[in-house]
């Protein structure tokens, strides 16, 4: 606290991410990053503009980033819109598309980020409680006409992983006509379908996804929505408003490489899957109870043990997930699935603690 600091700012509560520890031995599954490298065609291409042109300043709207995203999803570039990770396309959606003087919509278990973009922008919310088997119940969006203000949820969900199906989106879509509802697909491609299909039925859906995940690329930031032109625009102008250049040179170039590289997407993500089931069957042979994941992560607790205890013990075996300490969820762990070795280092500790 300072007396310099202005009225909002001393009202904030900032996000906590997930530790990013200094030790490098770590086994490290707690913040849901790919454990494979992204596209070595992504790689080439970031070292050649990094030797090339770095002296230049970047294409303000990454023109070839857009299409290559457009491409893929059958649409125009005026449909997609990029971002310094999703983060940032979600801070420019809250203000741009959500604050319309009622609150919002979220549901109390999910990303924590939204409540602090809330805090941020100022946008009023009501935490809609996820049904007891932590799913999020579509009806429980619906009928609420003008009252609210527009509807953001991830799907699948973070931190359960559970994944809301299409038909169900569809209805939260068809029953909100009058203001936007915003998708979060930051792990879509471990097991879900995307909405993004329904774009051109939808004026009112904005579709978030990221590079950080299913493209290996957490350090390099990037982001995108896809949706009608309007609300395309919208984020632009916000953007257009704060950053000229909110996408560097390397992620451009990195960004449009890793879009374009539909093999390397296909092995990596399948590997993460295939692991997934592994690590699903292997807490539950130990006596977890593990939520339904569509993620690159699983939400696992484990009745006669307590979630904290079962995170210390195994941060003292070097492995870091991570633990919520949350009213509903605390005595969940959520647990990165990692590369093959990771996992077996995980379930090895957990079985020698637990005996
Ligand atoms: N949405 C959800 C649900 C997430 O879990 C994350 C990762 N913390 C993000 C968005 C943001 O990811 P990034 O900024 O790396 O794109």
């Amino acid at each position: 606290m300072s007396k310099f600091w202005s009225p909002l700012v001393s009202r904030l509560t900032p996000y906590t991410p997930g530790e990013q520890p200094k030790i490098s031995k770590l086994v490290k599954l707690n913040t849901n990053e790919n454990p494979y490298g992204p596209s070595p065609r992504a790689v080439a291409a970031m070292a050649t503009e990094i030797g090339d042109n770095l002296r230049l300043y970047p294409n303000p709207d990454a023109e070839p980033l857009k299409l290559a995203i457009a491409r893929r999803h059958g649409l125009s570039a005026a449909q997609v819109f990029v971002g310094n990770g999703s983060d940032e396309v979600l801070a420019h959606a809250f203000q741009a598309l959500l604050k319309h003087g009622v609150p919002i919509l979220f549901p109390d278990i999910t990303y924590s980020f939204y409540p602090t973009y809330a805090g941020l922008y100022e946008v009023d919310y009501r935490a809609v409680p996820l049904a007891e088997d932590f799913t999020i119940r579509a009806e429980d969006y619906l009928g609420h006409g003008d009252t609210i203000g527009g509807i953001i949820f991830p799907n699948p969900n973070a931190p359960t992983g559970c994944l809301l199906a299409l038909d169900a989106v569809d209805r939260i879509l068809a029953g909100n006509s009058g203001r936007v509802v915003i998708v979060d697909e930051a792990y879509i491609d471990f097991g879900g379908v995307s909405a993004i299909d329904l774009v051109t039925r939808y004026p009112n859906l904005l579709v978030v996804q990221t590079l950080s995940k299913s493209r290996s690329l957490a350090g390099l930031r990037v982001g995108f929505a896809v949706g009608h032109a309007d609300l395309i625009s919208a984020l632009e102008r916000v953007k257009n408003s704060f950053n000229s250049y909110p996408l560097d040179r390397i992620a451009i170039v990195g960004a449009t490489a890793a879009m374009e590289d539909d093999a390397h997407f296909e092995q990596t993500r399948n590997a993460v899957i295939a692991s997934r089931g592994k690590m699903v069957a292997d807490l539950t042979t130990l006596g977890f109870e593990v939520l339904p994941s569509a993620a690159n992560f699983v939400f696992a607790r484990h009745p006669q043990h307590d979630a904290a205890g079962l995170a210390a013990s195994l941060r003292g075996d070097g492995i870091i997930v991570r633990h919520f300490t949350s009213a509903r969820i605390n005595q969940f762990l959520r647990i990165t699935v990692g590369a093959d070795e990771a996992c077996k280092a995980l379930i090895d500790s957990l079985r020698r603690h637990l005996a």
